[in-house]
């Protein structure tokens, strides 16, 4: 089902509505936000420059950095009191960054995720569990608005108390979850503990995922624990620009559509700020052109992608980007050498011996990085020949991927950490 008739749009009446609502919100910061009007006029550029989309570029970019000097409200466009909603992000360094929503943004953002919740197959019909935590985290409230809105049942069961959830799912007939990767594997792997079976036992139908990385293997993951006719998509936001919403796949997974009558994106090359052009890989910038609260201009993700325009057998015109292979921020550097952590995984998931938990660890030796990964047997064995051929293997898989020496550790099962929220994996011990 598509929600709604803007997403299947010509490109022309796209463009269209997004060239009006940028000239409308670059006037609107110009008028209510210093900020941005000091940055305009150190380079000369007023609203009236502002033309066609091709102009977008003229305009100075936004940087989590900027959010973090206007703290907590300088790149506000209203007053405080016509806020609905204040959200902030974790932040783990620094202050946080803080988003605010009016009634507008708010019934946006609805819409927005419930595009994104029937292109992963959500209907009135199903009872959604999110399994998100609730609270600043713009996930677990995007989401329930937004299936709320198309009529699904919703259980804000939240995260933790892995057993409960499971129950809820059995007796109130859960059909969708709502959870990041990892814990929608968690949640599988503690249903088979307690003698159920998430396949036989259970309903779900449908896993709308996010806040994490889904890689084909972990997709593939997902499927053995949870059954191969399982609708499995991953969908794409931030808090910065809405929360979840930005993007959804559809169920071609062939990339995740971009609500651009919301959103203008643009691939830069991230060393010289240059757009790059279509189809070509680079950091994705976005523009929010249908927000009130704080719309951010030019907004720099720090995302790897690239954008594809042609039609998509759906039926959906919107432009799609494809699945992220890692988060700029997540990208490790060890001996000169980019890593990013989904690398590992993948050839993790590649290992049947192997559980789909892991951790990197990261240590430095006079002025040598040392990676280590610690893995988990799928199952138990006392066999060391067993176990040390495993090791061989994975650290030969890895050298192959990553062209460096990796330390395998494999411990037994149900030994590593286990994550309700956003999982922790690595763990950087260079710096103490
Ligand atoms: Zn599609």
């Amino acid at each position: 089902m598509i929600w709604s008739k803007e997403e299947t749009l010509s490109r022309s009446e796209i463009e269209e509505i997004q060239i009006a609502r940028l000239k409308e919100t670059v006037a609107r910061v110009y008028e209510k936000v210093p900020y941005y009007r000091a940055k305009m006029d150190a380079i000369g550029l007023k609203p009236e420059h502002i033309r066609s989309l091709k102009d977008l570029k003229l305009l100075p970019f936004v940087t989590k950095q900027d959010m973090r000097d206007t703290y907590p409200f300088g790149l506000f466009a209203v007053p405080k009191d016509k806020l609905l909603r204040i959200h902030a992000s974790s932040g783990t360094t620094g202050k946080p960054t803080v988003v605010g929503y009016t009634a507008n943004d708010m019934k946006m953002w609805t819409e927005a995720v419930s595009r994104i919740a029937c292109m992963g197959g959500a209907t009135e019909k199903d009872v959604a569990q999110i399994c998100f935590g609730y609270g600043m985290f713009t996930g677990a409230l995007g989401l329930h608005y937004g299936l709320e809105n198309i009529g699904a049942t919703i259980i804000p069961s939240s995260t933790g108390n892995s057993e409960r959830q499971i129950m809820y799912m059995k007796d109130f007939g859960t059909t969708l979850l709502v959870a990041t990767p990892s814990y929608c594997l968690r949640l599988a792997e503690v249903a088979n503990q307690i003698g159920v079976d998430p396949k036989k036992d259970l309903g779900v139908k449908i896993a709308l995922l996010g806040s994490e990385l889904l890689t084909d293997a972990m997709r593939e993951e997902v499927h053995k624990f949870w059954g191969d006719d399982v609708k499995v998509t991953s969908n794409y936001g931030m808090s910065e620009l809405l929360g979840p919403g930005v993007s959804g796949e559809c169920l071609e997974l062939n990339g995740m559509h971009i609500n651009e009558d919301f959103f203008i994106p643009e691939i830069i090359d991230s060393e010289t700020g240059e757009v790059l052009p279509e189809g070509e890989k680079g950091e994705l910038v976005v523009t929010c052109i249908k927000k009130e609260g704080i719309p951010l201009i030019r907004y720099r993700t720090k995302d790897v992608t690239r954008l594809f325009y042609e039609p998509c057998k759906c039926g959906r015109t919107f432009c799609r980007m494809e699945n992220l292979s890692g988060r700029s921020d997540d990208m490790l550097k060890i001996r000169g050498v980019n890593v990013f952590p989904s690398q590992i995984e993948e050839v993790i998931l590649g290992f049947s011996e192997l559980g789909p938990h892991y951790e990197i660890v990261i240590t430095r030796e006079g002025f040598l990085d040392k990676l280590e990964v610690r893995v988990e047997l799928a199952s138990p064995t006392d066999c060391f020949a067993d176990i040390e051929r495993i090791r061989k293997q994975v650290s030969a898989k890895i050298r192959t991927v990553l062209g460096i020496d990796v330390k395998i550790t494999p411990e037994s099962p149900n030994t590593l950490q286990r994550f309700e929220g956003k999982a922790k994996r690595i763990r950087d011990l260079r710096g103490i």
